[in-house]
């Protein structure tokens, strides 16, 4: 699915992230874990092919195809979803209408017919009530005075309705409730399945109790400098990040 070869990118000429390798197969959910400023967005970040991040080395290679030289919407179509895709308000644009939208684009690159109106509806429909989201949600501008835990349904529903091939979750932390927890752990439960990965970035252990990771790696000073299964969230839970930080300088 994906092989991250000693990826290195730098802002604005500094380096951040200093040589990372990762393979994440199909069905796999990665946990990227790490003190603050490690460069776990910036992983993200890059993978989703967003402006700011220069690729000084290094390789990605997606499904066989070169990541990096693909357009951030390439990516997209090709299976890559980012939450927080949409992270403004777009008002007077509907959130179904964004979503059709989405979809479509993805189905073209597909080689798939586009869905029709009817169809679109009963299939967003279906979603929504496994969500357990008010139809109305469906009608009101994009991210438009949602509240945080309708900002994390919509991610899940985006994710239902587009059916990427690999996800990848960068779970800020601030700000995220238990309700808010739950809520993206049961829709990434719910999508599990042996044709599609996670990447799921998180700070804070707590996540990993309610999903449960294949892998988890320590981001720190932009290297993965622990990789381990589902048992190192806990041990870092219990111990910090000090234990495996290593100097920058190494
Ligand atoms: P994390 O998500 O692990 O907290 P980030 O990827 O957000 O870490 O940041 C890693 C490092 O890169 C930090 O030192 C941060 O200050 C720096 N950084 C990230 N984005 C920018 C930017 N746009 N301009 C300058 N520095 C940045
Ligand atoms: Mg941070
Ligand atoms: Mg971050």
């Amino acid at each position: 699915m994906l092989t991250i070869e000693n990826l290195q990118t730098q802002v604005e000429d500094k380096p951040i992230l200093k040589g990372i390798s990762l393979t994440v197969n199909p069905g796999e959910i990665h946990a990227i874990m790490g003190p603050n400023g490690s460069g776990k967005s910036t992983l993200s970040h890059v993978l989703a092919g967003r402006s700011g991040y220069e690729v000084t080395g290094g390789s990605v290679d997606f499904k066989g195809q070169n990541l990096l030289d693909m357009k951030p919407e390439e990516r997209a179509r090709a299976g890559i979803f980012l939450a927080f895709q949409y992270p403004v308000e777009i008002p007077g644009v509907s959130n179904i209408y964004l979503l059709k939208a989405a979809l479509n684009a993805v189905r073209r690159h597909r080689g798939d017919n586009e869905v029709d109106a009817m169809d679109f509806l009963q299939l967003v429909k279906g979603k929504i009530k496994a969500l357990g989201l008010d139809e109305q949600f469906l009608y009101r501008g994009v991210n438009e005075g949602f509240s945080g835990g309708e900002k994390k349904r919509n991610e899940i529903l985006q994710m239902a309705i587009l059916e990427p091939s690999l996800c990848i979750l960068d779970e800020t932390d601030s700000g995220l409730d238990i309700d808010a927890l739950k809520i993206v752990a049961d829709g990434v439960n719910a999508l599990r399945s042996p044709e599609r990965s996670f990447i799921l970035v998180t700070h804070y252990q707590r996540l990993l109790d309610y999903i449960k990771p294949d892998f988890v790696h320590v981001l720190a000073h932009g290297r993965i400098v622990k990789s381990g299964g589902p048992e190192l969230a806990l041990e870092l839970e219990e111990k910090g990040y000090g234990w495996v930080e290593q100097p920058a300088a190494a």
